[in-house]
C-alpha cells in the first residue's frame, strides 16, 4: 500500500514531462494516486509504455496506482488560413462555412455541418477557448454570417465552441471509439468521456464499455449542468472540467456550479474530480500564486474526492514540485477543523440503503471510539464509495480480493487498498483486520479500529488491538 497522510486524492496528467519510468515512479512516491493518459495527445505506442510503467511500479511498491484513460471527444475546429493567421476587430463580418478552401480575412472553413445545422441567429460561437466571440447574423445549413463581438488572432484548426446549444453529436466519435478499444485492452481503470451532453451520452459509452472499467463523465457543457443530476446519476464518478466549462459559461458562475456539483455527487454517491488550472503558473514557475493555493483548499473543503494537474505535471518545467505542493495543500486544509465541520454542515442524506446506516454508524464509532482506521471488507464498488462519501474522520483500509477493485478505489477520499484472499467469517475478519492495520502502521497495540463487512453479512465491530 502506497500509504498517504491525507484523504483527498492528486490526479496527475501524463506527458512528456512525466512519461519515463523513473519520473512515474518519483510522481507516484511523490504522492500520484491517479495517473491520467490524455488521449488528445500522444500515440497508443506511448500511452502503453505509460501503462506498463504505472503496472511495474505498483508492483515494485506493493500498490495498486489507479489509471484513467480520457478520451478527446468532439473537439470541433475552424479549417486552415492560406497565410496561417488572421487577425478579426469587433464589428467585423465574418463568414463560417463548409468550403475546405483556405481561409482570409472573410471566412474560413467549418468542416461541421452538424454545428451549422443546429445554429440560429442570435447564437454565438467562440473560438480559441473562448477568446474571440461571434454573434450569428444569418445562417444555413451550408454556412454562417456572423459578427464578431471580440477580436483578436485568429490562426489555423482553432478549436470552436458552441455553448447553450444542444449540438447533435455523439460524446464518442470514431478516434475516441478506437482509443477506448485500446484502453479498455491495456486494462484502464476509468475512462472519462469529454463534451457530455445527455444522459445517452453516458449510457452509449457504458454499453461500449460493458463494465471493464467506470465512467467518469466530464462536466464541461452548459448542458450537461442542466441535465446535471441523471447525468451524476448514470456515471460511475465525474470530472468538473472547468476549462472548457470556463469558456463555454460565464466566468463567474463556475465556482457556483463547482459546488453544486460536489454537493449532487455527495448526494449521489459518485466521487468527484476538481480539474484544470489548479496551480496553472507552476507550468513554469517553481511556486504557485496565493490564488491557486486558496483554489485547491477551495476544492478540498467543498469535499472533492480529487483534484487534478493538468499540463502542470504533463509537459510543465516543475511537475514534482507541483505534486508535492498540491499534497501538501490538501494535508494540511484536511487537518483544519473547520474543514471537517464544514463537510458535516453539507452533508446530505444520501439514498438510504443498509449499506449506508452502517457507514454511518462507522464513521460515527471511528470518532467516538478514537480509532485509527475503518477496516472496510467488500467487493462491491459501491460500498466503497457509500463508505468513502461519508467522509470519516480516519482512513478507510479497504481489504478487497481483485487487484482491479483495488485500483479503482484509488479514486474514492481517504481509500487505501490491500489486497487479501475473501474472508466469510466476521471473527476472523475481525483479527485479520487488526494484521493488516498493524503491518501497515495505521495502528498498534491497545489502538482501535472499526471494521465493517458486506461479504457474507452486514457487520460491524470496534476492535482493540
Ligand atoms: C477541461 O476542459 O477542463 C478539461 C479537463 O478537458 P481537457 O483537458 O481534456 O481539454
Amino acid at each position: 500500500m502506497m500509504r498517504r497522510y491525507r484523504s483527498g486524492k492528486i490526479v496527475a496528467t501524463i506527458g512528456p514531462a512525466s512519461c519515463k519510468f523513473e519520473n512515474l515512479e518519483r510522481m507516484l512516491l511523490g504522492g500520484v494516486d491517479v495517473f491520467r493518459l490524455n488521449f488528445s495527445h500522444g500515440s497508443h505506442e506511448e500511452h502503453e509504455q505509460v501503462y506498463n510503467s504505472i503496472r511495474s511500479l505498483g508492483k515494485k511498491h506493493s500498490c495498486f496506482p489507479t489509471v484513467l484513460a480520457d478520451l478527446q471527444g468532439p473537439k470541433l475546429r475552424v479549417g486552415q488560413f492560406e497565410n496561417d493567421k488572421i487577425i478579426l476587430k469587433a464589428g467585423d463580418v465574418f463568414r463560417f462555412d463548409l468550403d475546405s478552401a483556405p481561409g482570409d480575412a472573410r471566412r474560413v472553413n467549418l468542416p461541421h455541418l452538424e454545428i451549422l445545422e443546429v445554429l440560429q441567429v442570435g447564437s454565438s460561437i467562440l473560438l480559441d477557448d473562448g477568446k474571440l466571440r461571434f454573434e450569428v447574423l444569418s445562417c444555413s445549413p451550408k454556412y454562417a454570417e456572423v459578427k464578431v463581438l471580440v477580436g483578436g488572432p485568429l490562426s489555423n484548426r482553432k478549436g470552436v465552441n458552441v455553448p447553450h446549444v444542444m449540438l447533435p453529436i455523439p460524446a464518442l466519435t470514431e478516434k475516441d471509439r478506437k482509443d477506448l478499444n485500446f484502453a479498455l485492452g491495456l486494462g484502464v481503470n476509468w475512462v472519462a468521456i469529454s463534451f457530455v451532453q445527455s444522459v445517452d451520452d453516458v449510457e452509449n459509452a457504458k454499453k461500449i464499455i460493458d463494465g471493464r472499467a467506470g465512467i467518469i463523465s466530464k462536466l464541461e457543457k452548459p448542458m450537461a449542468i442542466k441535465a446535471l443530476e441523471p447525468i451524476v446519476e448514470a456515471s460511475d464518478a465525474v470530472m468538473i472540467a472547468r476549462g472548457d466549462l470556463g469558456v463555454e459559461m460565464n466566468q463567474e458562475d463556475v465556482p457556483a456550479i463547482q459546488k453544486r456539483i460536489i454537493n449532487v455527487c455527495h448526494r449521489l454517491g459518485r466521487p468527484v474530480i476538481v480539474a484544470t488550472q489548479m496551480l496553472e503558473s507552476m507550468i513554469s514557475a517553481p511556486s504557485p500564486t496565493r490564488a491557486e493555493v486558496s483554489d485547491v483548499a477551495t476544492a478540498v473543503y467543498s469535499g472533492a474526492d480529487a483534484t487534478m494537474l493538468s499540463a502542470e505535471s504533463a509537459s510543465g518545467q516543475y511537475p514534482f514540485e507541483s505534486i508535492d505542493i498540491m499534497s501538501k495543500i490538501i494535508t494540511k486544509t484536511e487537518s483544519d477543523p473547520c474543514c471537517l465541520r464544514r463537510l458535516e454542515d453539507d452533508a446530505q442524506l444520501p439514498n438510504r440503503t443498509v449499506v449506508d446506516a452502517l457507514c454511518v454508524a462507522a464513521k460515527d464509532a471511528a470518532e467516538f471510539s478514537c480509532a485509527n482506521a475503518i477496516v472496510l471488507f467488500t467487493d462491491s464498488f459501491d460500498t466503497v464509495v457509500r463508505c468513502s462519501r461519508m467522509r470519516p474522520v480516519v482512513p478507510i483500509i479497504l481489504v478487497v480480493d481483485t487487484e482491479i477493485l483495488a485500483c479503482k478505489a484509488g479514486l474514492c477520499n481517504g481509500v487505501y487498498a490491500v489486497i487479501s484472499k475473501k474472508e466469510f467469517n466476521f471473527e476472523k475478519i475481525c483479527k485479520f483486520a487488526k494484521d493488516i492495520a498493524a503491518e501497515h502502521k495505521f495502528a498498534a497495540a491497545g489502538d482501535v479500529i472499526v471494521v465493517l463487512s458486506d461479504i457474507s453479512e452486514n457487520s460491524l465491530s470496534i476492535c482493540r488491538l
